[in-house]
């Protein structure tokens, strides 16, 4: 059996560790087109505050590699030929399969503006993107940073860190507005004030200024021009779906596979932030852009591809990030609609975040210690943990677990409810079950 998977990512590691816990002597070739190999991609927000070495961000060392008995390929796939059953290669003969994984990602979505192809324009997609930054960020200089979710943040922490000043720049009236709510998205500004970043609402550029090919300023929507030298944006991200349609597999916004992570051809695969599979919580087919899903998502594909039927089951997604400095854990479906500051999903993002159906909110907060609940009829949908993070744990496994709420429901639901204490005295009662359903 010959295995190719294409993309060094997290997505397909794990589809090789896991066609190697099954078939130990089938061919398995990786090709994948980052200089840098594989590393952890989140881990890069921490590179440019310069808090992580880059050394830190690489999860398997050499040794590792060469276990899982496989040959690597540095080039970049072209095009999949179905009917040959290859991948043709840039400058590099094409390489036969048997099955084929399409792990290949997903890219920023260009900012689409004069003046975009200007010295200066920053994006983080890879390694080289951070090395790219650190590059340009020196004391004195001044960046724009426009976008949102994660990762616009996380280009204005990691400017800040190297001196440089920062305007933040959003089209709508606050940050996050379709995952965090009004208390929220103000305790993030808030912060971002507190650390010395200047925030503009209703700013929208529509032209950057250059001087000798290097970025000078932007021009805004409403007339007015700002003086900067560097101007870094994360509008969202698209799956790469170039190969996947010239292929002629099907697709929607992401490659379009089954529960077994398989395409409409069953010898091709999808997994990671290319694919789109199935939610149980919203009952739509989603695209995600986060860490755990991607990987599991490409394990379960590599126990697939070498013969062991295995049905991809999603769990709610969740994320223990950091926004504006503030732990901040992310779970199932909270919030709805559309945010002016990005085109579709950012990294480290996921579609059910917004598809939340009817529900109560439960909340409490002090500061910057919030909780928000999404109560549903019967089990919770989803929750925000900002801050305190006791009940980070309890409530992933809470939501995971589809636990039913009920002898809580209404005590949640009072006014001046005393939330955290309820869930937590809730889990108490819950927590030894889960326990023992983990050993
Ligand atoms: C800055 C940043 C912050 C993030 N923050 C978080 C976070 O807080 N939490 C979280 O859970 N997730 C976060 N993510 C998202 C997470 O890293 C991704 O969901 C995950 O890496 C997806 O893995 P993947 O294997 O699907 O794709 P990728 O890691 O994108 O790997 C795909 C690989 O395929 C390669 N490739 C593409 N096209 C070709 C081709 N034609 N030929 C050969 N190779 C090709 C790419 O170069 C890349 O190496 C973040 C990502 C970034 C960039």
């Amino acid at each position: 059996m010959k295995y190719v998977i294409i993309g060094v990512g997290v997505a397909g590691m794990a589809a090789i560790e896991a066609i190697r816990s099954l078939d130990s002597s089938g061919e398995i070739i990786l090709v994948g087109d980052d200089p840098y190999g594989f590393y952890s991609r989140p881990g890069l927000a921490y590179f440019l505050t310069g808090e992580l070495h880059d050394k830190a961000l690489f999860p398997r060392n050499a040794e590792d590699m060469r276990k899982l008995n496989f040959r690597y390929l540095t080039a970049r796939v072209t095009r999949i030929l179905r009917k040959d059953r290859s991948v043709e290669l840039e400058n590099q003969p094409a390489v036969a399969y048997d099955r084929l994984l399409v792990a290949v990602g997903a890219q920023a979505v260009p900012l689409e503006v004069p003046g975009a192809d200007l010295e200066g324009v920053l994006k983080l997609d890879h390694m080289s993107d951070a090395k790219h930054i650190l590059k340009h960020a020196r004391r004195g200089k001044t960046a724009i940073v426009v976008g949102g979710g994660i990762t616009a943040l996380e280009l204005v922490e990691g400017l800040r860190a190297h001196g440089v000043r920062v305007h933040y720049l959003l089209r709508g009236d606050r940050y996050w507005s379709n995952v965090l709510d009004e208390q929220e998205s103000r305790i993030i500004e808030r912060r971002l004030q507190e650390a010395g970043v200047t925030l503009h609402h209703r700013a929208e550029v529509i032209e950057i200024a250059g001087r000798g090919g290097r970025v000078s300023g932007v021009r805004l929507l409403n007339g007015q021009t700002l003086p900067c030298d560097l101007l870094a944006y994360a509008i969202g991200i698209r799956p790469r779906l170039d190969l996947a349609k010239q292929a002629g597999l099907a697709l929607d916004r992401g490659i379009l596979v089954n529960e077994y992570l398989q395409t409409n051809d069953p010898d091709i695969y999808a997994a990671g932030d290319v694919a789109q599979a199935y939610d149980p919580l919203s009952g739509r087919s989603v695209l995600d852009s986060l860490w755990t899903p991607a990987r599991q998502q490409g394990q379960t594909a590599g126990l697939n591809m070498a013969g062991r039927k295995t049905a991809y089951i999603k769990a709610p997604p969740f994320n223990i990030t950091r926004l504006a400095g503030l732990t901040t854990t992310i779970i199932g479906t909270v919030g709805r609609g559309r945010d002016e500051d990005l085109v579709g999903i950012a990294r480290g993002d996921s579609e059910t975040w917004r598809q939340l159906p009817d529900s109560m909110v439960a909340q409490t907060g002090f500061d910057v210690n919030r909780l928000r609940l999404l109560v549903g009829e019967q089990t919770l949908l989803g929750a925000i943990v900002m801050g305190d993070q006791k009940l980070s744990f309890p409530l992933q496994k809470l939501i995971s677990g589809r636990v039913d709420i009920s002898p809580i429901r209404e005590r949640l639901l009072a006014p001046n409810a005393e939330v955290a204490n309820i869930v937590a005295d809730f889990w108490a009662t819950r927590e030894s079950q889960f326990r023992a359903n983990l050993q």
